[in-house]
């Protein structure tokens, strides 16, 4: 199978507020890997966590892409239509012993970095509502991977504590989610932020249990602040550009920021044109493998 058959990947945005330049990054670097390998580029919509995402985000997040010249492939899937298939992976973990109930509170182990695991051989308290953690002690462990920008790296999850599956309040967690669907939707390469590099041990160990292929990964640099923070919708990260000049700096910028030394006249160039030249002259070797970037001076 050739490179061209075989690549998919997709952009994830969870919906819990418009696009800012740092998502921008993100979506624009798995966009052109995707287009330069003549692959297939999907959008998810990581809406499992309702209160986080206010009604109508989706669709902003949509016409952002299309404002910017990123027109994805095949439907959109919403993750709220998956929990069936969630619940079936859940399932299977129990099944294999890897995933268990747990009635403990966060105020019950706050002393504790992670969570110690009061519960894997039995629920510490009954009848009280339980989360669904995953027994990280006992799956595969360490797990490695040749990250494309950083590296080979070798992580134990059980250092970072059995990671949730399933909230008290019944709502999906994004580990399992995002591992159920990456397969679903047969995705060869996974392109996202740094920030998300240390939750890859915990996917692979589900992938590995569920008997789900890993895909490759690429970790890109983080945007951030001044005072060296995420830009993040958290940080009150402002939206993207909408007006016909907004949008083409930006994109240029974000060009810049994955250090693809786009010409500067591309500057002024509708996103058609300057997405067009950056696929065609895409090349990770040029990314620098730091964690973080400092954002152009207007963001
Ligand atoms: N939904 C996640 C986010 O918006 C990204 C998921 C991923 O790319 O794996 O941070």
């Amino acid at each position: 199978m050739s490179q061209t058959d075989c690549y998919r990947g997709r952009f994830a945005p969870t919906p819990s507020g418009p696009l800012h330049f740092g998502s921008l990054v993100a979506a624009l670097g798995s966009y052109l890997d995707a287009r330069a390998a003549g692959g297939t580029w999907l959008v998810r919509i990581e809406d499992i966590d309702p209160p986080r995402c206010p009604k109508g985000a989706d669709s902003t997040i949509l016409r952002q892409l299309e404002r910017f010249g990123l027109y994805w492939d095949e439907q959109v899937v919403w993750q709220h239509t998956r929990h069936a298939a969630y619940q079936q992976a859940l399932d299977c973990l129990i099944a294999r012993g890897l995933a268990y109930p747990c009635s403990c509170s966060r105020k019950q182990w706050q002393d504790f970095t992670i969570y110690p695991g009061w519960c894997r051989n039995g629920q510490r308290e009954a009848n009280k509502p339980v989360a669904w953690r995953l027994r990280s002690d006992l799956a595969k462990r360490p797990i490695t991977w040749q990250d494309r920008l950083f590296g080979r790296q070798q992580l134990d999850p059980a250092t970072f504590g059995d990671v949730v599956l399933k909230r008290k309040d019944n709502l999906w967690a994004y580990q399992l989610a995002v591992v159920v669907d990456d397969a679903e939707q047969s995705i060869s390469d996974v392109v996202r932020g740094y920030d998300l590099l240390d939750n890859t041990p915990w996917q692979g160990q589900l992938q590995t249990a569920l008997g789900l292929p890993t895909p490759r990964y690429l970790h890109l640099p983080l945007m951030v602040t001044d005072d060296g923070q995420k830009l993040s919708k958290q940080n009150m990260a402002p939206a993207l550009a909408e007006s016909v000049e907004g949008v083409r700096h930006q994109l240029f910028h974000a060009l810049q920021a994955l250090d693809q030394a786009p010409p500067i006249e591309l500057a002024q160039e509708a996103p058609e044109v300057q997405l067009r030249w950056a696929i065609a002259h895409w090349s990770i070797e040029q990314l620098t493998p730091f964690h973080h970037r400092a954002l152009p001076p207007e963001y």
